[in-house]
């Protein structure tokens, strides 16, 4: 039964499938993209991804990115779209990354940071943590279920790395703790 296959609750996709990559617009068999820890796939695909993180996406002088009142550029994909495709900042300005972008560049040098530092954990060792942690241990002090879950996230707990592993943390379970993601994001570091 396909409904009882863990691999199709999750939305993962099966052998054999394709998937329309946002930056190239082709279409391409699904083993061509990445996929996330939860086992649904990136929506870029591998090549562009590769050009991406290969080009350092500098963007030279003489490569101006066009930013009009509607419109913005993004400075990974290149795309020109309209401003709610961009995450606005309290203060009004812009993320220069498409939302896109942010998604699915971000979260890939993230896990590629988590590789180099070395280190893993296991769900094992995540449940067990969690379950020592019946609220959230940052400032809220909220409990799990107290919390509301926010359209497009998938849980309230987040994995959140005490030290920092842009400050050298290292990604194994005594370095991690469950943080709910408005705490988490108030942390400042979202490199978590
Ligand atoms: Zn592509
Ligand atoms: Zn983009
Ligand atoms: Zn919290």
């Amino acid at each position: 039964m396909r409904s009882n296959d863990p691999a199709a609750r999750i939305g993962a996709a099966a052998a054999g499938e394709t998937r329309v990559c946002y930056r190239c617009g082709l279409t391409r068999p699904v083993d061509q993209y990445i996929h996330k820890s939860n086992g649904t796939l990136y929506d870029l695909c591998s090549p562009c991804l590769s050009e991406i993180l290969a080009t350092g996406h500098r963007t030279g002088p003489r490569q101006r990115l066009v930013h009009t009142v509607t419109d913005r550029t993004c400075y990974l994909c290149l795309r020109v779209l309209p401003n709610e495709q961009f995450t606005q900042r309290t203060t009004g300005s812009f993320f220069s990354a498409c939302k896109a972008c942010n998604t699915n560049v971000f979260a890939h040098r993230r896990r590629a940071r988590l590789l180099q530092v070395g280190g893993t954990f296991t769900t094992a060792e995540w449940l067990e943590l969690l379950a020592r942690h019946p609220r959230c241990p940052g400032p809220c002090g909220r409990r799990w279920e107290d919390i509301p879950l926010p359209p497009r996230r998938k849980s309230v707990v987040t994995r959140d790395h005490v030290v920092p592993v842009s400050k050298g943390g290292r990604n194994v379970i005594g370095n991690i703790q469950p943080l709910c993601y408005s705490c988490n994001s108030r942390k400042g570091d979202r490199e978590g």
